[in-house]
């Protein structure tokens, strides 16, 4: 692993410099964000900071109906005294959104609501999850209102990119939205967040140690000519870093927490910057949306995002290892492409338990179909992927965590290393079908495409990973005391 020192994502030139976004001729999209600020105290910025982008009019506060606390204080009460100060004469619109049955989600009735409550607002600013940070800044678009942002845990890497995770007629799906033009991480209000939210956190960020390896695949056989090693490189720089600071994930050490949090920045920065999300979400994503799927299909709550992820990096990690150890790319050249009915069937096979009616498996293979013509009319380059084999298997290699120092980060962080030790446990049924299955919803070539493709990803393979994987995080030292609050 290499141990240099990752960047610090407030220095927005300095990133934009290390991804070469200054040459005319780069491919890459910019970054929106003027402002970031990270600090133990980074909030008493704010009333500033809202100054010097809001347009006239009031300010909208959006927020959801969890307490929240910052040492002694209230936070919403806090952050809204905060905007208060922008300006004497205007009134502050807090749009506080409830969590329906089965939680909030950013899907168009929320969209609406924030949109209707924070009319004539010349600026948004989001305070809470993921979801108010993804609706609020889906509503700030709509009403052509400058957007900032205050992170309040850090459990995922929305608060950084221009994208949302939206509900769309039952389906998640990541649409490009916008950037926030300001984002305020206050190292105090993370310290004091949900332990299990930023557990989550550090699951979130182990997918730096597969997901970029299934982006380096995917171009080394064709199937995707976006790879970018410096895009990567923007997070994965700090591999070192994020397992030196996981301890401190739900304490008040602000090197930890500061640590932690410009990881996250820079990972959504990343994803922003690519215009997709495959530089930190590859096959462990897809394992956890599927178990997003599975757990709504049966009416049961998912496990948090982050939590999901990290289990499932671990697992993923292991399947990686055992392909690399013998993988032979020259078995393709002789491997006869699935025929399109048989990938059907399968798609079918794989979703009829979770809907009847079908419709899943229709979405997942109006995807997947044109994975698969992808992959047949790629085949034609496989000569030369198999005289460059030893060179792009090194090249995974190094991008790759080794599953002991995944596990270590997990355990240290007290986040859960096994599908069993989230919350609530997932059966071992549910994450073998999910770790078999998680190509099929996306065309995006990844680990278990190539191993399918070679014949050589079974249920049996998914689950023998599983169990490696499961025996990995029991090797992992427990948290040290103190550690884990
Ligand atoms: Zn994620």
């Amino acid at each position: 692993m290499t141990a240099v020192r990752h960047l610090d994502p407030t220095d927005l030139d300095a990133v934009r410099r290390a991804v070469g976004l200054n040459d005319p001729s780069s491919p890459l999209g910019g970054i929106g964000i003027r402002r970031i600020v990270i600090g133990p105290d980074a909030l008493d910025e704010l009333p500033q900071l809202v100054g010097g982008v809001r347009q006239p009019g009031s300010i909208a506060l959006v927020v959801d109906d969890t307490p929240m606390r910052r040492g002694p204080d209230d936070l919403k009460a806090l952050v809204a005294a905060c905007l208060a100060a922008v300006d004497p004469d205007i009134g502050i619109n807090v749009v506080r959104l409830r969590a329906g049955h089965g939680g909030l989600h950013a899907d168009a009735a929320a969209i609406a609501e924030v949109v209707a409550g924070a009319a004539g607002a010349g600026c948004v600013v989001a305070l809470g999850s993921g979801t108010i940070c993804d609706i609020a800044k889906e509503a700030s678009r709509a009403i052509g209102a400058p957007f900032v942002v205050v992170q309040t845990a850090n459990s995922v890497n929305a608060f950084s990119d221009d994208m949302a995770v939206l509900l769309i007629n039952g389906v998640k799906r990541t649409m490009p939205s916008r950037w926030p033009d300001v984002l305020v991480i206050d190292l105090t209000v993370l310290a004091d967040a949900p332990a299990a939210l930023n557990r989550a956190g550090v699951g979130e960020l182990a997918a730096m140690f597969t997901a970029p390896a299934d982006w380096r695949l995917a171009e080394a056989f064709g199937m995707d000519p976006s790879w970018d090693r410096r895009v990567v490189d923007l997070f994965r720089n700090g591999a070192t870093a994020l397992l030196d600071a996981a301890p401190g994930a739900t304490s008040d050490n602000v090197v930890a927490q500061r640590t932690l949090a410009e990881l996250m920045t820079l990972s959504g920065l990343a994803l922003g910057i690519a215009g997709k999300t495959s530089p930190i979400s590859g096959t462990e994503h897809t394992v956890s949306h599927l178990l997003d799927m599975a757990a709504a299909g049966s009416g049961r709550p998912a496990g948090l995002h982050g939590a999901q992820v990290g289990v499932a990096a671990l697992a993923v990690a292991v399947a990686w290892e055992r392909l690399l150890a013998t993988f032979d790319p020259r078995v393709l050249l002789s491997a006869r492409p699935p025929a399109p009915a048989a990938m059907h069937e399968r798609i079918v096979a794989a979703f009829r338990a979770l809907d009847p009616s079908g419709a899943m498996a229709e979405e997942c293979w109006s995807e997947y179909r044109q994975k698969l013509d992808h992959w047949n009319a790629a085949r034609a380059g496989l000569p030369a992927v198999v005289e460059r084999w030893p060179e792009i298997r090194a090249d995974l290699a190094s991008l790759l965590g080794r599953p002991a120092a995944i596990a270590g980060a997990l355990r240290s962080a007290g986040a859960s290393a096994t599908f069993a030790e989230i919350d609530p446990a997932v059966a071992r049924g549910d994450a073998e079908w999910a770790l078999f299955n998680g190509h099929l919803i996306r065309n995006r070539f990844m680990l278990a495409d190539l191993a399918w493709f070679a014949g050589e990803w079974t249920a049996d393979a998914a689950a023998a990973a599983i169990d490696e994987a499961a025996a990995v995080a029991l090797a992992a030292a427990r948290p040290v005391s103190g550690a884990a609050s």
